[in-house]
């Protein structure tokens, strides 16, 4: 059987010079995970290992380095999706934990359920041994004031425009987010497919994304496995990452699947998104609305490759 693993350090517009710092991050995670599929790991310990190396790296929004929301804290979404038995594990709200990738893994080991969310989720991570850990970097928090000294005068500052912020973003694209998102193959035709965020950048307290929802943000089954990245209101409408593979299930290959969920996004919202995904074959398949995506994976014996852009 073919083992592959592909990455993405999230859809949007990278800072001019900061691609060197996007490529090596995407490449040091996949090489991790194949340094354990190749011992004949299983995808699950490969696919969550290339999330925390991309989690604890400050450049990517997830983990250290996450973008804070429009209070100014960091609110974590995680899932982890394996297609055997189709188990799932996801958090939504959690604070102040260094990898919220391995939280969302040991709700899927370690509970009876499938997502625990904001301060039941914080608790869980505690029992669970994760330490009190501030994922803000100073370059986030600069970042973060700027923005809200910038949107206090676009919404208001009492805040209540921003319920509705959707349009100010959209005119202003260097906001977005980011996210990490990890899916790998093993031997034994297993697939797992990990994706964890801070989320969209300036997001109102409480909110979710499509990160931790299984067939939005995240889904592997038996026939393909994806990860999504970009707005995920869009992602969520579109219930993209079970469509990806929905469409592989019916006959159509990786990556006409990808490109036709990208196209109606596209038709539909004008959506600012991209994908990841793997198939049962090892096909690995990288895809975007962005200008940039950074994304790497090898397959089978392949080299590492990485790109900013499909
Ligand atoms: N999809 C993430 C979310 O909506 C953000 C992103 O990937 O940019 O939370």
């Amino acid at each position: 059987m073919a083992i592959a693993l592909i990455v993405h350090g999230g859809a949007g517009s990278w800072r001019p010079g900061s691609d060197d710092d996007a490529i090596k991050g995407t490449t040091a995670a996949v090489a991790a995970g194949r340094k354990i599929l190749v011992a004949g790991g299983c995808a699950l310990d490969a696919a969550v290992t290339a999330s925390l190396i991309l989690e604890d790296n400050p450049i990517f929004n997830a983990g250290t380095g996450a973008v804070l929301n429009f209070d100014g804290f960091v609110e974590f979404d995680a899932c982890v999706m394996v297609s055997a038995l189709s188990q799932i594990g996801a958090v939504s709200g959690l604070q102040r934990v260094k990898n919220p990738i391995l939280v969302a893994r040991q709700v899927m080991e370690e509970t009876d359920h499938v997502m625990l969310t904001g301060d039941g989720a914080t608790r869980f991570a505690r029992a669970m041994g994760h330490a009190d850990y501030d994922p803000i970097t100073p370059a986030r928090y600069a970042d973060w004031q700027d923005k809200k000294a910038k949107l206090d005068v676009a919404v208001g500052a009492d805040g209540k425009g921003a319920m509705k912020i959707r349009r100010f973003l959209k005119s202003h694209p260097e906001y977005a987010g980011g996210t990490i998102g990890a899916i790998a193959l093993d031997a034994s035709g297993v697939l797992c497919a990990c994706t964890s965020t801070g989320g969209v950048t300036m997001k109102l307290v409480g909110r979710v994304g499509d990160t931790p929802l299984p067939g939005c943000g995240t889904y592997a089954s038996k026939f393909a496995a994806a990860s999504a990245t970009g707005t995920g209101e869009y992602v969520i409408r579109a219930l993209a990452t079970r469509q990806i593979s929905d469409n592989v299930e019916q006959g159509m290959s990786l990556e006409d699947s990808i490109a036709s969920v990208l196209d109606a996004l596209g038709r539909d919202f004008d959506a600012d998104v991209g994908f990841i995904g793997i198939d049962a074959l090892g096909n690995a398949v990288g895809a975007h609305r962005t200008p940039h995506m950074p994304h790497a994976w090898f397959s089978g014996t392949s080299e590492i490759v990485a790109k900013m852009r499909a």
